[in-house]
């Protein structure tokens, strides 16, 4: 990219610069400013909004620049870095007026998506993770940390699948990959919008030993390596607050795909993509941003194991019963600040006053919070408070050290409080007398002279002065006075004296800039020792923020604690979906039992359109989720298994609409909740089949009912608008119909949002349609096809019964079809058209009736449905 520059030592310096970052916006310093060049300057100029100008305007090849004001560089950085865009920013290394030659520079960082340390507002409460990734035995080794609270975090995944869930799930801006990694994988990274940013070698350093000690498998430790290896690269600073990386295993937590993260609305909302309206929003009533992160890794990952969901349970229990102490503890939280991130700030060294400050001020609270805790008197938070550790050594250099309202700077003084120094205390004094004896001159002065207008100034370029009046020159006794300066009106003069105590005042000022800052940095150093601990205490103030927004959530949607059961056995008493029912209100809610059991693994809910089936099915996931997380319960009664895996094939609106390739996505949903759920697992599969043609999408959701019944016996909700299927309970032993019920209310169609058991009316498609007003006569020869579609259904049950068991039989047999010597797939096929053989008549009215049944009256306007109908009755004439 290096285009013809006619070199000055300048453009070649740059140049050089350039060339070791060649992916990164370069930000070149040149006085007060940020100056891009080349390529960079004219994208930079767009992105950014910038003026493009040229440097070298006359010559035949002048350079595109651009440029930005020191002080507002970090926006423009932000704003590059938002996009996915990596920034170095190349300072001045000396001062340019003492410069000889050309003016040293170096990139003193290099800012990346993935190392971006200031976060503010609601992205405070969002981890910002920075993934390493390497192929090693077939297996994917993955790190990830993030760079302002030094989480560290590897493990081994042994399938891609697994690998791009686990990316998804950490929703990471970048990824360091070495040459391991196979090209599709890139790719698909890069259609997600992720940063690649290579590093070829890895570094074996002292820290990268110690970040790694911890680790057994060589996989890991490797891509840690490489991790910290392109920090140390990037960042040209202390990673001391980077913790010892922890090895951990999916396995252990509750398993969801990011399909059904999405689609149940855990973090962000299908349609706006934001939090509110979400899980995290309704759970969220943490008081810290580390119990705001800490929330959404809990979400992210729900427990398996019972011991430890009870033992977060107790502790919401306590905190429930006891109002008065959690709102104490509440009003402590909130005077805790982000020591995460503050610990991070003070081993990077970007840590000043107001920031040690936040840091005591958060320390303080810790013991009134251990008090709260005491007064519960109860053992449950025994380990919890042992290691609430107050930091008291911290607190105690603090409060002596550092100013209360210090300024942001830290090289100009007034961080460091009185009687802390005493040389810095010498500097103070001299400072303060200096000018009590400056004012005493002064009047000595006047008195002597008796001029009394003569005054003692102040000015950077001749300091202090004696001024004197022209008209009252003659009275200037002696030659003490020695001119310094001639204004319009008056002379400036110094003397032995005066230059003295200017010496001293004006030393102690400068040193005692200097020492402050001296005494600071050991400040801060020494805070930085305890770094280990502040983490350490960081993550349990998180734990107990999260504990209590628990406690309150409940309290405040009246939600119950869950037993668990090991059989299998799942009833819960009048739940609900906490999100919908908060939008519409505790008492327009209707609340449903889910019953379930080893002989009940399968419920089919047949019900109209917005009758309310997708929400009693997300209702249960949300309760299963909610429930391992350590949180209470949206019901009046809740046993439940602890299940491993959650699937959810549950069809967005939108993406009905839209239509982009539902079908496929559909398919690939239910495929991966076939593959890999476990008899402990819970599916949730809503229309299935929707998206393909009528026969085809119906034999397709039977088929997979009968692969989950037979195969898989997980704890399975699936909803679907094929009223045929409801004969399955028949057959199908572990299958059970409920429905959810609507009746007709003057003239239009109520829904009650009540789950009974049973199968729907089926003729709901046929009322809705009287309910549109179409005329009578259609009505009428609808019900007609009906009745014979019916009778001629009753005929075909046998033979259904008979496909259904030899189904049930040859299952395994159907999966590898093309293993077998015999013909199974021809009798499947036949079998399957035995089933699905239309009923003889009319094809227009079959058409016809196959439409009605799609309609979606909802978006349809009279006219449409007039329209309609005319067109039917052509058909049908
Ligand atoms: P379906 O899946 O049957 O088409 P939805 O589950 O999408 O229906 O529900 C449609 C609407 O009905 C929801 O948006 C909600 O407003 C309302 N609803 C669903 N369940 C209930 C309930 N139990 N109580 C009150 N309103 C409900």
């Amino acid at each position: 990219m290096a285009q013809a520059t006619k070199e000055t030592p300048m453009m070649k310096q740059y140049q050089a610069v350039k060339d070791q970052y060649p992916d990164a916006f370069l930000f070149y310093r040149l006085g007060d400013f940020y100056e891009l060049f080349n390529d960079d300057a004219i994208k930079g100029s767009q992105l950014l909004e910038l003026t493009l100008t040229q440097r070298n305007k006359n010559s035949q090849t002048p350079i595109p620049m651009c440029g930005v004001p020191h002080h507002a560089v970090q926006n423009y950085i932000d704003i590059l870095i938002d996009q996915g865009y990596k920034v170095a920013v190349c300072e001045q290394m000396e001062d340019p007026k003492l410069a000889k030659g050309m003016v040293k520079r170096e990139v003193t960082r290099l800012v990346t998506p993935g190392t971006q340390m200031d976060m503010s507002g609601e992205q405070a409460k969002d981890n910002n993770y920075l993934t390493a990734l390497v192929i090693e035995d077939q297996s994917y080794a993955l790190a990830y940390t993030d760079l302002s609270t030094g989480e560290l975090k590897t493990s081994v995944l042994d399938n891609r699948d697994s690998l791009i869930n686990e990316m998804i799930n950490l929703r990471t801006k970048e990824v360091v990959v070495d040459d391991t990694l196979e090209d599709s994988l890139l790719n698909f990274f890069n259609e997600q919008g992720i940063l690649i940013s290579h590093q070829g070698e890895t570094v074996q350093s002292s820290e990268v030993s110690y970040l790694t000690q911890d680790l057994d498998s060589s996989s890991e430790v490797k891509v840690v390596s490489l991790l910290v290896t392109y920090l140390t690269v990037t960042q040209k600073r202390s990673l001391a607050h980077l913790q010892r990386a922890v090895a951990y295993e999916p396995s252990y937590f509750l398993k969801m795909d990011h399909y059904s993260k999405y689609n149940l609305e855990l973090t962000n909302n299908i349609r706006s993509g934001k939090k509110q309206g979400t899980l995290l929003w309704l759970l969220d009533e943490t008081k810290t941003a580390m119990g705001g992160r800490l929330l959404k890794q809990w979400l992210d990952r729900p427990l398996l194991d019972r011991k430890s969901i009870e033992g977060r349970q107790d502790k919401v229990q306590e905190l429930l019963d006891h109002y008065f102490e959690r709102s104490n503890l509440q009003d402590e939280l909130t005077k805790v600040y982000d020591l995460e991130r503050l610990a991070g700030r003070v081993a990077y060294g970007s840590v000043n006053g107001r920031d040690l400050i936040q840091l005591k001020t958060s320390l303080q609270q810790i013991p009134k919070v251990r008090y709260i805790l005491e007064s519960l008197n109860s053992p449950v938070f025994d380990e919890l408070m042992k290691q609430l550790d107050p930091l008291e050594d911290i607190v105690g250099l603090l409060d002596q050290s550092i100013a209360e309202e210090p300024p942001i700077s830290v090289t100009d003084g007034g961080v460091i409080k009185d009687h802390y120094n005493d040389r810095l205390d010498e500097y103070r004094d001299a400072m303060k007398n200096g000018k009590q004896w400056i004012a005493k001159l002064e009047a000595q002065e006047r008195q002597n002279t008796g001029i009394n207008n003569l005054k003692i100034g102040f000015n950077h370029v001749f300091g202090y002065y004696i001024e004197v009046t022209k008209a009252n020159l003659d009275k200037l006794p002696d030659d003490r006075y020695e001119r310094k300066q001639t204004l319009t009106n008056a002379e400036r003069f110094s003397t032995p004296e005066l230059k003295e105590k200017e010496t001293l005042i004006l030393e102690a000022q400068d040193k005692s800039t200097a020492l402050e800052y001296q005494l600071f940095a050991d400040v801060r150093d020494q805070v930085k020792e305890s770094i280990d601990r502040l983490q350490r205490l960081a993550k349990r103030v998180a734990e107990l923020d999260v504990l209590q927004s628990f406690a309150v959530v409940s309290e405040t949607y009246h939600f119950i604690r869950p037993t668990y059961t090991k059989s299998h056995d799942l009833e819960i008493t009048e739940g609900r979906h906490p999100v919908v029912e908060k939008f519409m209100g505790h008492q327009e809610y209707v609340p449903n039992d889910v019953s379930m059991n080893p002989k009940t693994n399968i419920l089919l809910i047949t019900g109209p359109n917005m009758s309310g089936k997708s929400t009693y099915m997300r209702q249960l996931a949300l309760t299963v989720i909610m429930s391992q997380m350590g949180c209470f319960v949206p019901a009046k009664k809740a046993k439940m298994p602890i299940f491993d895996q959650i699937f959810t094939r549950i069809g967005a609106a939108d993406d009905l609409i839209s239509g982009q390739s539902t079908f496929m996505v559909e398919m690939q949903e239910a495929n991966n909740a076939l593959v890999h759920a476990s008899e402990n697992s819970l599916i949730l599969f809503d229309e299935i089949g929707r998206g393909t043609a009528t026969y085809d999408g119906m034999a397709l959701a039977q088929a997979i009912i009968e692969f989950v019944h037979n195969r898989v016996h997980a704890k399975t909700l699936f909803s679907t608008h094929y009223h045929e299927l409801t004969v399955l309970e028949d057959t199908l032993a572990e299958l059970k119909n409920v429905h959810v019920g609507a009746v007709e209310k003057n003239g239009e169609l109520v829904f009650l949002h009540k789950v009974e058991d049973g199968a729907a009316d089926q003729s709901y498609g046929i009322h809705v349609a009287k309910l549109a007003g179409m005329p009578e006569t259609l009505l009428k020869r609808a019900n007609e096809i009906l009745t014979g579609l019916e009778s001629r259904a009753a005929s075909l049950d046998n033979q259904q019964v008979h496909h259904v068991e030899s189904q049930a039989e040859n299952v395994s047999r159907e999966i590898d079809l093309e293993k077998s010597d015999e013909d199974p797939k021809g009798k499947t096929e036949a079998s399957q058209l035995a089933l699905f053989d239309p009923v003889d008549v009319d094809p227009n009215v079959d058409q016809v009736l196959d439409q009605l049944k799609r309609l979606n009256l909802m978006s349809m306007t009279p006219m449409d449905v007039m329209n309609k109908m005319y067109e039917w009755q052509q058909k049908l004439q």
